[in-house]
C-alpha cells in the first residue's frame, strides 16, 4: 500500500509498504480522508524525536475511513462502519486518563506522531485505541473530509470551552487559517454580535469572508478596528490563532475589561513572549492556553457537524491523491488555501 512517511527533517516520502496485519483486539481501517495539520508541518520542517532513517512514521493524526477488518475480540465495531479516529491514545489508568483527559497523559501515544497515522491506504488501530473509544462512528451525511478535519475542530472547541463566548460578545481572532475560521464559526454559534478576523493576507481574509459573510475582516491596524467596532471598550474575547510572538504580545491591549484571551497557537520552541501583565491586572483578564482535545471534545464537535449546527466542509479547500502529499504540505506551509486533505478512493 502507499503511505507518506517521515524519515527525518524535510524528508517526507511516499513509499510502498506492506498493508498492516491485525491481532485479536485491533481494527484495520481503510482510510478515506486524512488532513494536513500544523503539527505535520512542524514535524516535516523540524523533524521529531524518535523519527529517523531507521524509524520512519506515517504522518497524519486527522483521518477517517471505513472499517475493513476487526479482530475477533473487538466488540462494538464491524467491517463497513464509517468512522473517524481521535488521535490521542492515553494509558487509560493514570489520573489524567481517568478524569477524561487522556490527551494530557504522560504516556501519550498519538497516531501520526508516535505511531503510524492516516496518510496511508490502511491504518492499524491498536487495541488500546479501540477499547478507549478513539474509533468514533460517523452519522450519515458527515463527509469523510469533515470527519478528518474534526480533530482540528475539536481542539478549537476545547479552547472555546475555556475562553467562553456569551451572547452579544465581540470576538477578535488573529489568524485567518482553517483554525481561525473554526473559532469564528463557534463564536457565531454562541451568539457573538461581531467577529473580527485579522490576518496580513488579504487573500485569506477574502476566503474567510466567502465562508462566513458576517465576519468583519481587518488586514492592518487591528487596534484601530477593534476600537471602532467596540466603541473603545475592547474585545470581550481575543484568540491568537497563529504562531507569532508579536501577536501574543499585543493580544492583551485589544481586550476589554473582564476580557478573555486564549493563546491557541503555540510559538516556535525557544521563543518567549514579553507580556504586559499589568493589563491582566487592571483589566481583570482571564488568560487561557489550550492544546489538543479529549475524546469528549472530539465526539461533541462531530455531533455539531452531524446535526448541521456548524458546517466545516467549506473550510476544506484543497484535495490531493496520496502521490501529491508533498504539494499538500508545500501549499499548507505557504498558507495557500485553508484545510488540505489527502483523499483515497
Ligand atoms: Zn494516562
Ligand atoms: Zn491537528
Amino acid at each position: 500500500m502507499k503511505a507518506a512517511r517521515l524519515y527525518g527533517k524535510n524528508d517526507l516520502r511516499v513509499c510502498d509498504i506492506p498493508k498492516p496485519g491485525i491481532h485479536e483486539g485491533e481494527i484495520l481501517l481503510k482510510v478515506k480522508a486524512a488532513a494536513v495539520c500544523g503539527t505535520d508541518l512542524r514535524m516535516w520542517r523540524n523533524g521529531a524525536s524518535g523519527i529517523d532513517q531507521d524509524h520512519p512514521v506515517t504522518l497524519s493524526h486527522e483521518f477517517s475511513g471505513v472499517i475493513e477488518q476487526v479482530g475477533k475480540e473487538v466488540a462494538g465495531y464491524k467491517p463497513g462502519d464509517r468512522v473517524s479516529i481521535a488521535p490521542n491514545i492515553g494509558c487509560g489508568v493514570c489520573d489524567r486518563c481517568v478524569s477524561g483527559n487522556s490527551h494530557h497523559c504522560q504516556a501519550l501515544k498519538a497516531f501520526g506522531v508516535h505511531i503510524d497515522g492516516g496518510f496511508a491506504e490502511y491504518v492499524k488501530i491498536p487495541a488500546l485505541a479501540v477499547s478507549h473509544g478513539n474509533v468514533t462512528p460517523l452519522a450519515d451525511g458527515v463527509s469523510f473530509e469533515a470527519a478528518a478535519a474534526n480533530e482540528a475542530f475539536s481542539c478549537v472547541y476545547s479552547a472555546f470551552e475555556r475562553y467562553q463566548v456569551y451572547p452579544g460578545d465581540i470576538v477578535c481572532i488573529i489568524g485567518a487559517g482553517a483554525i481561525g475560521i473554526m473559532h469564528a464559526k463557534l463564536a457565531f454559534m454562541a451568539g457573538a454580535s461581531k467577529v473580527i478576523l485579522n490576518d496580513l493576507s488579504g487573500e485569506r481574509l477574502a476566503e474567510g469572508k466567502l465562508i462566513e459573510p458576517r465576519l468583519i475582516t481587518v488586514s492592518k491596524d487591528l487596534a484601530a478596528a477593534v476600537d471602532r467596532e467596540t466603541n473603545g471598550a475592547g474585545a470581550n474575547v481575543v484568540i491568537t490563532a497563529c504562531s507569532v510572538k508579536a501577536v501574543q504580545e499585543n493580544a492583551f491591549s485589544i481586550a476589554g475589561t473582564d476580557g478573555r484571551v486564549n493563546f491557541f497557537g503555540g510559538l516556535p520552541a525557544g521563543q518567549i513572549a514579553g507580556l504586559d501583565t499589568n493589563q491582566i491586572h487592571y483589566k481583570q483578564l482571564t488568560v487561557t492556553g489550550t492544546t489538543r482535545s479529549s475524546h469528549r471534545h472530539y465526539r461533541r464537535t462531530l455531533d455539531f457537524i452531524a446535526k448541521r449546527i456548524v458546517d466545516i466542509d467549506p473550510v476544506i479547500t484543497n484535495r490531493y491523491p496520496i502521490e501529491d502529499v508533498l504539494a499538500a504540505f508545500s501549499n499548507a506551509a505557504a498558507a495557500k488555501g485553508l484545510k488540505h486533505v489527502v483523499v483515497f478512493d
